[in-house]
């Protein structure tokens, strides 16, 4: 069965709009299960209020696990581990660093009383929410830890379960920040993304960095302006970097403090009065250029 088409907003970094308007959009676009794979810092939940109906445990690597009640403490895991991964506690316990252990194995086969097993750690969980606007595939990683490629490929794969079970069309999905490993992960088989920029040199540099990971897997890019009047002279730079890049400016979101007000409400600017009227048009353009990305 052919994958439901996917259409992820990304930004370089955090702060640039990339939820504000995935939740917008999400509020306007039909048909569709939303998906907030910003893993690490996930807060669409903020704006869409999700109930949550399922929820499922995460899990990540192998880590070396050290059975305390059959440990004769002779300390030649501790000695042979290359990570540096097990160390005496006070209590004179064996004990393993998960975040350092590397999963090689190593310690289960020195040890000779069989008291070291390989586990997986719990790093996260995943949950199937409704909202007012649709279903919700969302994900929380416990802080620190370093599955957050993993736990976005887990809640795009539940989405894709999901839409083929409901009959939805289209995926939307508000991207990690960045251009690293859960980046990639939320490209990889999506349809397009819009990169969301800010008229600044940092934002002008994130786009030219996710513009050539979009390329290298093959995701129709497009690029959205937010806060497009506070600098005209980096919008025309943006201008020309997306006319030399062959990318489309879908839309030129301004800058209005009715976005704060709302955002301060636990809204989107969408769901203003008139006095959002200049943010909500741009956005409803936007809309309409992402439902013609999901149509072709
Ligand atoms: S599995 Fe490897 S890295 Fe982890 S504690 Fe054992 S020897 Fe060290
Ligand atoms: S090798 Fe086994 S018995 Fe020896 S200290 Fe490590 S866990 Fe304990």
């Amino acid at each position: 069965m052919d994958r439901v088409k996917e259409l992820v907003i990304l930004s370089g970094k955090g702060g640039t709009g990339k939820t504000t308007l995935t939740s917008s959009l999400s509020k306007i676009i039909k048909n569709k299960v939303i998906v907030d794979a910003d893993v690490d810092a996930s807060d669409m939940f903020i704006l869409l209020k999700p109930r949550v109906l399922k929820k499922e445990i995460f899990r990540g690597k192998s880590v070396a696990f050290i059975h305390q009640e059959k440990c004769i403490h002779c300390g030649l895991c501790e000695q042979h581990c290359r990570f540096d991964a097990i160390h005496k506690n006070s209590e004179g316990q064996f004990i393993v660093n998960e975040f350092k252990c590397d999963g090689c194995d190593l310690c289960v086969y020195v040890c000779p009383v069989g008291a070291i097993t390989m586990e997986q750690g719990i790093v996260g969980e995943w949950y199937l929410s409704e909202t007012d606007y649709g279903p919700m595939v969302h994900a929380r990683l416990n802080p620190g830890d370093e599955n957050s490629g993993n736990l976005v490929t887990m809640v795009k794969h539940q989405a894709q379960i999901v839409a083929k079970e409901q009959g939805l069309s289209k995926i939307i999905i508000d991207g990690p920040p960045g251009t690293g490993c859960p980046v990639i992960s939320a490209l990889s088989g999506a349809t397009a993304t819009i990169i969301v920029t800010e008229p600044t040199l940092s934002g002008m540099h994130d786009l030219d960095r996710i513009l050539k990971v979009a390329n290298q897997f093959k995701v129709l890019p497009k690029i959205v302006i937010n806060k497009y009047d506070l600098n005209n002279e980096n919008v025309k730079k943006i201008e020309e970097f997306a006319q030399k890049n062959n990318v489309e400016i879908i839309g030129r979101i301004p800058f209005d403090h009715c976005v704060i007000d709302m955002l301060i409400n636990e809204k989107t600017p969408i769901d203003g009065g008139e006095e959002c009227n200049r943010v909500k048009d741009e956005i409803y353009k936007i809309a309409n250029f992402a439902n013609g990305i999901f149509e072709t």
